[in-house]
């Protein structure tokens, strides 16, 4: 029978891995998340039968946090809006860091209680891998939580809005480090003294501390890099885990969700022009306070900038978060296919690697309304283009277009952005002059190519298209 219990975890492993190389393209990343999601029951299907085997399954624990949990899971996820998303992800990061670091905790309980690991590992091997489990873990669960209040950009307290502070003097980075010392010092005596469970708490409050000393720095446009490590690091701490508790599965799995997020996270940071040590140790966020505004600019109105649009023959369009926050990925295909049959315009998609607020936010939305592939140009692709571009219509990007990001200063500086500047005419589409995620006001509303669409994105898409229609 056990022979059953490796083959499942070795089949659990196997879909995760083709899971994984399937998510590599937008066409057949949703076949790859299911066979993820399929690895996941054939892992927790063996886990069940395996616990049945050793004679210690308690059906109604397990059964009741099946339960519970799909519960939660589901009402979460059935509620969330699109724009709540990353903040969703950042909370289902902390979990899994908990989570991880907790069965680890548990198997230390074990031995504290019966003298004997369950695994057959050394003590030595043991307190080693369930203090860095504890390390990781809890550091993943409050800087999740703190990035997700970053990202939705405070909490509500009694009815009083408390914006998530930014804040990071320089003492701060000794610290960081004398916390990381401080655990491996714990670490080390715990080894020696493994039923002293004072080291053990002191590890997990130290840890904590040191996931909230890390995110509080880091601010301005440098999120998308905090969310992706911390995604690495839950995979890390589940690893870590996987060897306490001698289960293949969750070595792999772990292993994998480490290496891809940490494969992200670079991505991320060669995005943002930073290193990884750039974003921890320097916090280029600034102070999170949002610039305020002193210029002004007159809007056009929808049949103008239809007008314009006649007669274009090459048209980009550059999608931010406005166009997740307003749903108009439909109204923005539409107006594509308007274009391009009634005008004989050829137009192309910009993707700035962080536009939104998560990797792909853009691909994902306009994947959903099934604007092909081959028309989403990343930005290093498709920046030299814009010279020869008649219009670009920017709809609720404002971060990844801000020219400000090449000034070398403020919570931009040395972000790439894209050139969308460099069109012949600009049109953009938001609510107001407002800024963006950033902070940072943007010169690009008030050059003299510049036109402002101002209002909810779907509503001006709508109008636009309408407009179009009637030329
Ligand atoms: P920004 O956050 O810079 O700006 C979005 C703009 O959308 C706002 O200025 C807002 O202006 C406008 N907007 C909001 N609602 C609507 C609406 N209903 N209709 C029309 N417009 C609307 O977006 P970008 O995508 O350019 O940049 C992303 C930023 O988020 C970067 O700084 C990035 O670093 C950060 N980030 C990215 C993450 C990622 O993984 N992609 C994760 C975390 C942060 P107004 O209010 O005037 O309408």
């Amino acid at each position: 029978m056990e022979d059953w219990v490796s083959l499942g975890y070795l089949l659990s492993a196997a879909l995760f891995i083709f899971g994984l190389k399937k998510l590599g393209h937008p066409r057949t990343a949703p076949f790859g998340n299911q066979l993820g999601a399929l690895g996941m029951l054939v892992a927790v299907l063996t886990t069940i039968l395996s616990m049945q085997l050793e004679g210690d399954a308690e059906w109604v624990l397990i059964g009741a946090g099946i339960a519970l949990g799909s519960l939660i899971g589901y009402v979460m996820a059935v509620r969330v809006e699109m724009t709540g998303m990353p903040e969703l992800v950042a909370l289902f990061n902390g979990f899994g860091g908990a989570a991880s670091a907790l069965v680890a905790l548990s198997e230390i309980q074990k031995y504290i209680d019966g003298g004997t690991i369950p695994t057959g590992l050394e003590l030595t091997v043991t307190m080693v891998a369930a203090g860095l489990s504890a390390l990781v873990g809890w550091m993943t669960l409050t800087g999740s939580l703190l990035a997700m209040y970053k990202l939705k950009g405070g909490v509500s307290v009694f009815g009083k809005w408390i914006k998530t502070p930014t804040w990071g003097p320089a003492w701060l980075n000794p610290v960081k480090v004398l916390l990381v010392i401080a655990v491996a010092v714990l670490i080390y005596l715990s080894i020696d003294d493994p039923t002293n469970t004072t080291y053990l708490w002191s590890i997990i409050g130290i840890s904590c501390l040191l996931g909230l000393v890390l995110v509080l720095p880091i601010g301005g446009a440098d999120m998308p890099v905090v969310v992706s490590l911390l995604n690495s690091l839950s995979g890390i701490a589940a690893a870590f885990t996987g060897f306490i508790i001698g289960n293949s599965a969750l070595i792999i799995a772990g292993s994998l969700v480490g290496a891809s997020g940490l494969i992200l996270t670079f991505i991320m940071c060669k995005a943002m022009n930073r290193t990884l040590a750039d974003v921890l140790f320097k916090s280029f966020g600034g102070s999170g306070e949002k610039e305020s505004l002193t210029r002004t600019k007159v809007g056009s109105d929808p049949d103008e900038v239809a007008m314009m649009i006649d007669g274009a023959q090459k048209v980009i369009i550059v999608p931010g978060y406005g166009m997740a926050v307003s749903q108009c990925q439909h109204q923005v295909k539409e107006f594509a296919d308007l274009v391009s049959e009634k005008f004989d315009t050829e137009v192309k998609y910009a993707i700035h690697p962080v536009a939104g607020r998560m990797p792909g936010h853009m691909n994902v939305l306009l994947a959903e309304a099934n604007v092909p592939y081959e028309q989403l140009i990343e930005m290093d692709e498709i920046n030299s283009e814009f010279p020869e571009c008649d219009v670009a219509i920017v709809i609720g990007a404002n971060d990844t277009t801000n020219p400000a990001a090449r000034s070398g200063e403020g919570p931009l500086a040395g972000m790439p952005i894209i050139d969308a500047d460099a069109a012949r005419t600009v049109v953009i589409i938001k609510r107001s002059l407002s800024v963006g995620y950033a902070g940072v006001d943007n010169d690009l509303f008030y050059m003299d190519k510049t036109m402002m669409l101002f209002g909810d994105g779907k509503a001006m898409m709508t109008g636009l298209n309408n407009a179009i229609k009637e030329i």
